[in-house]
């Protein structure tokens, strides 16, 4: 499994890498068994690490249930931005989003999950396509779809092209609408944006994980914009929950569990 905090300290020091680990919030030395059985959740001072997006697939869905489909559509430097070739290259993975069909707690869904490792899980042209494919293929299928959100919005390297990935993923989710087949949204740290503003905001349920930094713009844009200071905890999960813009805010460990209780609620009903 491949670890998202910190482990160059290991490496410096000469200690085996992959056996310890270092929370990013309180520096508290881990056992990465530990710190993968706790969901990769600090048990010193309960910091959420960021998840890729294949972690994130193996916490939800049922063991060896995900079948990728189109996880070869690559993003294209059409705007000849300067560097964002190499930076496509350079990542390993093909874009910010990974999608499939999956089995949760036994329900066949499909999935779509975000990877904020791969440029801020920014939003171009592909996690666009790949997002409106994966709602094509659950139309078909008869599916009910889950996507887990981590972005700080539209890629800026695919300009306009970008923006347009709000309409036309908005536009398939209300397809889903029609044919009454649900949409769960899972918002995670960070989720900010043109993916908070379009898709991530638009499920029949919204959940997210404690604490997560969820909005459109950052607040500093904001107050200065409305020059009136901001409430404490504005634009994280418990207040969103409060404000009703977030359905539940659920923990980690907890998430399949109620993944299911949804899932069974919409397919035996
Ligand atoms: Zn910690």
């Amino acid at each position: 499994m491949e670890v998202t905090v910190k482990k160059n300290i290991f490496e410096k020091k000469g200690l085996p890498v992959g056996i310890w680990t270092k929370c990013m919030k309180c520096d508290n030395i881990l056992l990465q068994k530990d710190f993968e059985e706790n969901f990769m959740v600090c048990p010193g001072c309960g910091y959420y690490a960021r998840l890729g997006a294949r972690e994130r697939i193996e916490f939800i869905v049922d063991k060896r249930s995900f079948k990728e489909i189109n996880a070869h559509i690559s993003s294209v430097n059409f705007l000849d931005f300067p560097e964002y070739s190499n930076k496509i290259e350079k990542s390993g993975i093909n874009d910010a989003v990974v999608t499939g069909e999956a089995k949760v707690g036994g329900y066949s869904v499909v999935i779509a999950v975000m990877d904020f490792g791969f440029m801020g899980g920014s939003m171009g042209s592909v996690v666009g396509e790949k997002i409106v494919r994966a709602i094509e293929r659950a139309l078909k299928k008869k599916y009910h779809v889950i996507i887990v959100s981590a972005s700080g919005g539209a890629r800026m390297q695919e300009g306009i092209i970008s923006l347009m990935q709000m309409g036309k993923t908005s536009a398939a989710l209300a397809k889903l609408a029609d044919r009454r087949l649900a949409f769960i949204s899972i918002l995670t740290d960070p989720t900010t944006g043109g993916v908070a503003a379009s898709y991530a905001m638009l499920g029949d349920i919204n959940i997210s994980e404690p604490k997560a930094l969820i909005g459109f713009a950052g607040p500093r844009v904001i107050e200065q914009t409305i020059r009136q200071q901001l409430p404490e905890g504005f634009q994280f999960s418990e207040f969103l929950e409060k404000h009703g813009m977030i359905d539940i805010v659920v923990e980690r460990k907890n998430m399949k569990d109620i993944l299911i209780k949804i899932l069974k609620f919409f397919y035996d009903r």
